[in-house]
C-alpha cells in the first residue's frame, strides 16, 4: 500500500488536500481511484489509514480513517558527513534514513568536493526514503557546517555525545570492541569526504576528548560505502538493531 508523508494534521475523519505533485503520482502513476486506500504519515502522529474522496489529478483529497500505527519516537543518531556529488549525495542522504539516522549533518571538510548544498534536494531525499522503508519520523537535514565550527561546538550542542570518527588512517582493526565500549553513550557518526580527511583535521579529531576513531578494516572504502558500513556496525553494536 503506497505511503505518502504529508505535512497535514492526522486525526480521524481529517480531510487532507495533496499537492499537485503528490495528486498526479496518485491518480495518475498509480491511478488510485476514489474509495482506495493509502497510508499517510506526518512525523507526529503515526501512520494513517486514508480513503481518496476525490481523484482528481491536480488535487486528490482523502479522509483519514484510523491510526494504523502509533508515532515512534526519532532516532537520537546523529549522523555528519561531507558531503557528496549529486547522485552519491541523493543515495548517502537515502541510506542515512533506512539506517536509522535521526539528524543527517552536511560537514564542510578541507577536502569536501561541494560547495553549495541544496537542502531541499536533501529534504527529498531524506522523505522519499522514509515513505520506502516505513520510517514514522523523517530525519532532520542540519544545515551545512564546517567541520571547525562543529568541533568547536559540540560540547554545547551535544553535551556528553560521543563522536564516533570513522578514520581511514587509523590501523585496520574490528570496531565491534571500541562500539561495545560506548554502549549505552548518544552516539554521532563522522564520514569524511571521497578525498578523505587531511592530516590536520585528523590530528585536531584525534586530540579531542569526545572523539572515538573507528577503522572499517583493512581497505579503503569510498565514503558512501564508509557510510552504510559505520552505521550498520553501530546499529547491529549498540543502535537498534539489537
Ligand atoms: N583518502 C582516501 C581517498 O581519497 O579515497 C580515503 C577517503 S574515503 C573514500 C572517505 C571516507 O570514508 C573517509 O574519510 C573515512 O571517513 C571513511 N573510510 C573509508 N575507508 C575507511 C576505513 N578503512 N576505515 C575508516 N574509515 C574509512
Amino acid at each position: 500500500m503506497p505511503r505518502l508523508f504529508v505535512g497535514h494534521d492526522l486525526s480521524q475523519g481529517a480531510v487532507i488536500g495533496l499537492d499537485k505533485e503528490q495528486s498526479l503520482y496518485l491518480a495518475a502513476v498509480l491511478r488510485k481511484a476514489v474509495g482506495d486506500e493509502v497510508v499517510l504519515f506526518n512525523g507526529r502522529e503515526g501512520a494513517w489509514l486514508c480513503r481518496l474522496t476525490s481523484d482528481s489529478k491536480k488535487s486528490v483529497v482523502l479522509e483519514a480513517v484510523e491510526q494504523i500505527a502509533p508515532q515512534t519516537p526519532v532516532s537520537d543518531l546523529w549522523y555528519g558527513f561531507a558531503p557528496l556529488k549529486s547522485e552519491r549525495l541523493d543515495y548517502v542522504i537515502q541510506k542515512a534514513v533506512e539506517m536509522g539516522a535521526g539528524v543527517i549533518q552536511p560537514v564542510m571538510t578541507q577536502y569536501t568536493q561541494v560547495n553549495r548544498l541544496k537542502t531541499e534536494r536533501l529534504s527529498a531525499n531524506a522523505i522519499e526514503a522514509a515513505e520506502q522503508c516505513e520510517v514514522l519520523s523523517v530525519p532532520e537535514i542540519g544545515d551545512e557546517v564546517s567541520l571547525e565550527r562543529l568541533l568547536g561546538t559540540w560540547k554545547e550542542v551535544h553535551g556528553t555525545r560521543k563522536l564516533v570518527f570513522a578514520d581511514e588512517g587509523a590501523a585496520s582493526s574490528s570496531p565491534l570492541e571500541t562500539l561495545d565500549g560506548l554502549r549505552g553513550e548518544r552516539i554521532g557518526l563522522l564520514v569524511g569526504p571521497e578525498g578523505g580527511f587531511s592530516d590536520e583535521e585528523r590530528e585536531k579529531l584525534n586530540g579531542l576528548d569526545f572523539v572515538v576513531p573507528i577503522s572499517l578494516g583493512p581497505r579503503i572504502l569510498r565514503a558512501d560505502t564508509a557510510a552504510v558500513a559505520a552505521l550498520a556496525v553501530i546499529q547491529a553494536t549498540i543502535g537498534d538493531w539489537r
